[in-house]
């Protein structure tokens, strides 16, 4: 199967099992805007929960804060964005198509990059264990000839990016012959600056006086924070601020389901640090990420770095973590050292002073900035993608397919499924009775209907890591079945133990202090 039709398989099973739904759909539906349905909502919940415990709980120097979406304009202004929140757009003539330069231009590198991965593959699986991929790397002449050429676009794209020069950028892709992906023509327009700001009217009166963005990052409304936060919190340098919130950018390029929307939500965090330490704690916080994501057990290839060619107007380094998503390696979460620029910009702008005392130093200084910033909906649908598999099943001499999604058990959206092996002989009322009590310590389904094996299935299909399943035996010896999702292995169990187990079973705090 291909990664496209894998996608799409996905896609639709997020939409048949309750997770995504495309918004407003009874009214056509709204471009790349989407609702999450109950198994989604739960995953998410789980998901935020997981992130704050891991930011904000485990770490006793972060603190957290909720800050509103409507801020004052002039915020906007002072960082940066009403003047460079932009992207490059164009437009292909024939297909009447809109498209990022950037993108088209990342795209094209990334058809480069696969070759190399496709010449390390097969290098792999000729030589096995005596392949060295770095030597590999440093001499093969197909793998040189590729890389070179990542290189030069590269640095012509950057060069472009630094002096603004758009007429640059589509040269660029004029000369790469790169062609609209959907309909194959070269036909472009001139590459355009656009503003990826939403706007709204706050007063009555519409002009520009009332004028109100919506956040495009929770990233300001931590910054403006910062002094409120320090001493109410009692924190000192250095700290970090974390806050989950929905962000809005009008992105014209939206494809690729929740990948890129123009309502989504960022787990974001800014640490203040000591200017000159700034980099200890780029790269500090660049391995606890990465811990972070692989302690969800996903298959580690499927990650890695990507440091920037083009630095945001206020960083002075800047790495995004990208996971192999159904369509390529993507972004998912960047980590960027801001600088003082947004304090800075700050105290300029609003002529209020955003200095830290250090008592140790005994000097007052604008702390510098080291976030990290990811994408609740990106993690979503990383998570599902890496959790979605189509199985075939032997089973006395038959075949069947299973599709399951093994999410973490400790995400799952449903824990336990609660279910009587029939619905008579009072077993029914025993499995009400074990949910009953269930219910309050874990978000449980109870189940009846249809033979055993559907039941199973559709619990498969939601991510139910455990099945609980009562019988006749469970009348006479208090004990029941727990069905494992993964394994599909089943074990017996005592009534009287199955909460402390299950509570074992979905706990984070093993994974937490590893991380
Ligand atoms: P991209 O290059 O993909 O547009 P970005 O570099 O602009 O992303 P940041 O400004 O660094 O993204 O935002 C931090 C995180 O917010 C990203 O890593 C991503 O997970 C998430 N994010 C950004 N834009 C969107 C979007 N339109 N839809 C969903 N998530 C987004």
């Amino acid at each position: 199967m291909s990664q496209q039709d894998n996608f799409k398989d996905i896609i639709s099973h997020c939409k048949e099992y309750g997770y995504v739904f495309p918004s407003s759909e009874i009214y056509d539906g709204l471009a790349a805007v989407y609702d999450y349905g109950p198994n989604g909502v739960e995953l998410k919940n789980n998901i935020k929960n997981y992130w704050w415990k891991a930011m904000v709980h485990v770490n006793e120097n972060v603190v957290g804060i909720d800050s509103a979406i409507f801020m004052n304009p002039k915020i906007w202004k002072a960082s940066g964005h009403v003047d460079n929140f932009n992207d490059p757009l164009i437009d292909n003539k024939d297909s009447k198509k809109r498209y990022r330069a950037d993108v088209l231009i990342e795209d094209h590198v990334a058809k480069y990059e696969a070759k190399i991965a496709k010449d390390v593959e097969k290098g792999k699986n000729r030589f096995g264990d005596q392949f060295d991929v770095e030597q590999f790397l440093a001499t093969n002449p197909n793998v040189l000839r590729n890389q070179a050429k990542i290189d030069e676009i590269n640095q012509r794209f950057k060069i472009c990016m630094d002096n603004e020069d758009l007429a640059g950028i589509k040269a660029l892709i004029v000369d790469l012959e790169i062609a609209d992906p959907e309909s194959g023509s070269k036909n472009w327009t001139d590459v355009r600056q656009f503003n990826l700001m939403f706007s709204t009217q706050m007063s009555s009166v519409a002009d520009d006086a009332g004028k109100l963005f919506l956040r495009p990052e929770t990233a300001q409304g931590i910054f403006v924070n910062f002094l409120n936060v320090q001493k109410t919190s009692r924190q000192k340098v250095p700290f970090g601020i974390a806050q989950i919130g929905k962000a809005f950018r009008n992105e014209i390029v939206a494809r690729q389901f929740i990948f890129r929307m123009k309502e989504f939500e960022q787990m974001e965090m800014q640490f203040f640090v000591r200017p000159g330490t700034e980099m200890e704690w780029y790269e500090h916080w660049k391995e606890k990420r990465i811990n972070w994501h692989k302690s969800l057990g996903f298959d580690a290839n499927n990650y890695r770095f990507h440091d920037h060619i083009k630095l945001a107007h206020y960083a002075n380094a800047a790495a995004d973590i990208e996971f192999n998503f159904p369509f390529g390696f993507k972004e998912v979460e960047g980590i960027h050292s801001r600088t003082d620029f947004d304090l800075g910009r700050h105290e300029e702008h609003s002529g209020k002073k955003l200095r830290y005392f250090d008592p140790e130093l005994n000097e007052s200084y604008v702390p510098y900035v080291v976030e990290t910033s990811i994408g609740l909906d990106r993690m979503f649908l990383l998570v599902l993608s890496s959790s979605y598999q189509v199985e075939q099943l032997e089973q006395d001499g038959k075949t069947s397919e299973r599709v399951v999604l093994k999410i973490p058990s400790f995400l799952a959206p449903v824990q336990l499924a609660i279910l009587p092996l029939v619905k008579r002989d009072g077993l029914a009322e025993k499995a009400m009775a074990i949910f009953e009590d269930l219910k309050y310590h874990f978000n449980c389904q109870y189940d009846e209907k249809d033979a055993i094996g559907r039941r199973y299935r559709r619990q498969d299909a939601i991510g139910t890591p455990y099945c609980i399943t009562i019988d006749h035996d469970s009348l006479n010896d208090d004990s029941l079945t727990v069905r494992y999702r993964d394994s599909m292995e089943q074990k017996r169990i005592k009534i009287s133990e199955l909460v402390d187990e299950m509570k074992k079973e979905l706990s984070v705090e093993n994974i937490l202090k590893q991380l």
